[in-house]
């Protein structure tokens, strides 16, 4: 585990180990000014030597993936669970509303075509999860002095297969790479199913085949087809003949990942030194590389730094929502009572999502009752304690949109007891 420290200023430096924390802490040259994760700040003056830290951010609809790492070292990793209960809960609201129409109200006007969107206007839930994702960014600006971040943008880059001659950087590393695009826009277009068996064989495994061989056809897109490793083989053996309609035409690539170019769009504006990569590449340096597949390893691969020692800096991070807007519950209950929908904020001093320590095991408040008995759980659902009773908790932190979750490491200095840093 590393610890994160920021200068007088609050401006972030270098991460270092727990030990020499500890013994700034003691030394009170330094203060804790944020628990997860644990970051201090320096009292007295120090510019500090800072090294090139990149971050790379591999965008998700769900889940992003974040990893900050300088050459040699991972210093921060997280996995950030997004919120997907946007479009439920904006129907939700629409038709409260429709509703209302009908009953006995005051009279209005009915509105007609009376509303537009403004230039650059995008759908709520896929808006909330561009701000998630800055939001994430800038919450790792906070703790680290990321000097370059780098977006992985699409699986692939349309551009340089309707045009193989542009040259760039990243396409200077051997022609090999040129196919790993090819091949991601061919599974895309395919639909990620075999274009034989459209999913009979329930192979998982899907090939790229080459329909003339590759010195004769070469590896247009045209001349590729998504097979599973099923069908391509019984065709390799002779057994199946493939029904091949030949095309040359591109599907509009245009749609692809509206969210994460508008992403990385933004993100140039805020930030001085954006760069941008294709799933493709993420994809070969992350195998050739030999690792697992997860968000954060995805993440580290994009920051360009794919042989960083990953040590214990591993983090969960949760996307929830500040406030429940609903006052009332939908059906009137009979005798006219409206049900509040929801419990007061605060239930013996304790609000939904707070993080608590309970029995020694640091956990979030996912269910308040009256009674004073509490539902405990980790971030990703684990229940600790089903009826927790309150006189057992004690607060660390206050909830926030985005709750922290340390996965590794076990390090945390003794704070004087009752003290939290909300
Ligand atoms: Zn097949």
């Amino acid at each position: 585990m590393l610890v994160y420290v920021l200068n007088k200023h609050g401006r972030p430096l270098m991460p270092c180990q727990p030990r020499k924390a500890r013994l700034l802490l003691k030394a009170g040259k330094a203060k804790v000014v944020k628990r997860t994760p644990f970051t201090i700040q320096l009292i007295y003056g120090s510019s500090g030597y800072v090294q090139p830290v990149s971050l790379g951010v591999d965008a998700g609809s769900k889940a992003i993936g974040l990893s900050v790492t300088t050459e040699k070292q991972v210093l921060f990793e997280a996995e950030v669970q997004l919120r997907t209960d946007i479009v439920d809960l904006l129907s939700t609201r629409r038709e409260f509303r429709r509703a209302r129409r009908n009953r006995k109200t005051q009279y209005r006007q009915a509105r007609f075509l009376n509303r537009k969107k403004p230039d650059g206007w995008l759908a709520p839930s896929v808006e909330n999860k561009i701000q998630a994702h800055l939001k994430a960014v800038r919450w790792v600006h906070q703790i680290l002095p990321v000097s370059k971040a780098v977006v992985e943008v699409a699986q692939f880059d349309i551009q340089r297969i309707k045009d193989p001659d542009i040259q760039g950087k990243q396409y200077q590393q051997g022609d090999q790479l040129g196919f790993w695009n090819v091949r991601e826009y061919v599974l895309w277009r395919d639909d990620h199913t075999c274009q034989h068996c459209h999913g009979k064989s329930k192979d998982p495994r899907l090939n790229v085949h080459h329909i003339e061989s590759r010195k004769i056809g070469g590896d247009a897109p045209s001349n590729l087809l998504a097979l599973c490793e099923t069908c391509h083989d019984l065709y390799h053996k002779g057994e199946i003949t493939l029904k091949v309609k030949q095309g040359n035409s591109f599907r509009d690539a245009a749609f692809m990942g509206i969210m994460r170019w508008m992403f990385y769009n933004r993100l140039k504006m805020q930030y001085p030194n954006v760069g941008l990569t294709y799933g493709y590449l993420t994809k070969n340096t992350r195998i050739r590389s030999g690792l697992e597949k997860t968000h954060s390893v995805d993440a580290r691969c994009i920051s360009g730094n794919p042989k960083a020692l990953s040590g214990n800096s591993m983090y969960l991070i949760k996307q929830v929502r500040g406030q429940n807007r609903q006052l009332h519950k939908a059906t009137i209950r009979k005798g006219g009572f409206r049900q509040k929908s929801k419990a007061p904020k605060y239930v013996r001093g304790f609000k939904l999502f707070d993080k608590v320590c309970f029995a020694g095991r640091e956990c979030f408040v996912f269910g308040r009752r009256s009674s004073g008995y509490f539902d405990l759980r980790l971030l990703d659902g684990t229940r600790v304690h089903a009826s927790a009773s309150v006189k057992k908790l004690r607060l660390l932190e206050r909830a926030k949109t985005l709750l922290v979750e340390r996965r590794t490491g076990d390090f945390l200095p003794h704070l004087k007891k009752g003290v939290s840093i909300a």
